[in-house]
């Protein structure tokens, strides 16, 4: 028997409901915030991820769906939305023309991960990227926005707040947290390793023996120049401005040189241990990272699947029309009057002839709001017999006005 690949899944209903009410949520609110859909290839050329996330990193290191095509090219399914977003923007030579743009995409990422709960190897992303906006304004906003999916969606989670710094300042914070780093005595293999890499990384670590160590470790936030940290002030105060809580959190941090100023995370939990359904920040070294024009960037990414467990769709009231018939003389009747109802209303019609009785069982079951029945009776008196299944209420009405669908309007 031929399986789905490992860590890789089919979806079906109810789930794919949630699946869509979480994407139709968030692609409302991004509307309204201004953002508009963007659409990239899932597969790209492997340097593009090289370059923009990091060979250090383990998704490039160890995770990327990564294979030479029949043409000879170096290519990968795309681990995360970003990269490919901002090799559109700088192909399409947005970044020349100097335009702000705020774009939203949604779709499935690919990471070669070990298994495990909750984290799948095709897993799919909502998120959206801000060019060319260097006002913190434009953070406050990203951030609101975020929120108010979340919000929308029925997730409680808490806003952790940081700044990275710029180029400006994070060189000068590193070669101090390096110097703290070197003299603590058993940091873990990961976190060695880290040092070498990406020391910013090091802060990150869950190990609890790392975490004690570095209690006392030099903090971003501490040294940030006078830009940095006024736009972090000014981010907090527009946060503050709009009620939206949140918490600094200097230990949150991102390990790419391209990412600084506001980093933040929606931590929830809701079910089981914390983590974080959603994160974001500037990025305003990434589109010149990628060959463009200085472009700055913000922006931030869900996990659906992680949505999925924590959204609450609203229930979905009882809709359309169950058309049942009695007997075998009813069915072209029947047939005819489905094609016609439905280009008003949803309409399922059971060929199978059954009795009234089961027919109202299978109505309830469909969950549709209407059951209509047509037998020996309805058919002399050229008729349709139709229960409402929330009120109960009975009653006959016309086959022309059945069939078009105008009774659905009569009281
Ligand atoms: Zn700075
Ligand atoms: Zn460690």
């Amino acid at each position: 028997m031929i399986k789905a690949l490992k860590g890789m899944k089919d979806l079906f209903e109810p789930e794919n409901k949630r699946y869509e009410f979480v994407i139709q949520t968030s692609t409302n609110i991004a509307k309204k915030y201004g953002f508009e859909l963007v659409q990239t290839p899932i597969l790209e050329e492997s340097s593009l991820f090289l370059r923009s996330v990091g060979e250090s990193s383990d998704i490039v290191g160890k995770e990327m769906y990564r294979f030479v095509d029949k043409g000879g090219n170096d290519v990968c399914l795309r681990p995360e939305g970003t990269a490919g977003v901002v090799r559109a923007f700088i192909e399409h030579k947005m970044d020349r023309a100097g335009v702000k743009k705020r774009y939203f995409y949604h779709g499935p990422m690919y990471r070669y991960e070990r298994p495990q709960k909750g984290r799948f190897r095709q897993f799919h992303q909502f998120g959206v990227e801000s060019f060319g906006i260097d006002d913190p304004k434009e953070d406050a906003f990203i951030i609101a926005m975020l929120k108010e999916i979340l919000d929308n969606l029925g997730v409680k989670a808490t806003l952790k707040l940081n700044s990275l710094g710029c180029p400006e300042c994070m060189p000068k914070y590193r070669e101090k947290l390096i110097e703290f780093l070197n003299k603590i005595p058993n940091l873990c293999e990961d976190c060695l390793r880290r040092k070498e890499l990406n020391p910013i990384r090091v802060l990150d670590c869950k190990n609890s023996n790392c975490q004690m160590q570095l209690k006392d470790a030099p903090l971003v936030t501490d040294h940030l120049c006078s830009s940095c940290s006024e736009d972090f002030k000014n981010l907090q105060e527009f946060l503050t401005i709009l009620k939206i809580d949140f918490s600094l959190d200097p230990w949150l941090v991102r390990g790419l040189d391209y990412y600084t100023k506001s980093a933040f995370e929606f931590i929830s939990d809701e079910i089981g241990a914390q983590s974080a359904v959603a994160g974001g920040g500037r990025y305003d070294r990434l589109v010149e990272f990628l060959g463009g024009k200085p472009t700055k960037g913000i922006g931030f990414a869900m996990g659906i699947e992680r949505l999925l467990e924590l959204a609450k769709p609203p229930l979905e009231p009882r809709s359309g029309v169950y058309l049942g018939v009695l007997s075998e003389s009813a069915t072209k009747k029947a047939l005819k009057a489905t094609y016609e109802l439905r280009k008003k209303i949803k309409t399922v019609y059971e060929y199978e002839l059954k009795s009234l009785k089961s027919h109202l069982k299978q109505a309830d079951k469909s969950e549709c709001l209407w059951c209509a029945c047509i037998g020996e009776n309805e058919l002399i008196d050229d008729t349709v017999w139709v229960k409402n299944l929330e009120n109960k209420e009975e009653r006959t009405v016309p086959y022309s006005t059945f069939k078009d669908g105008s009774w659905l309007t009569m009281d």
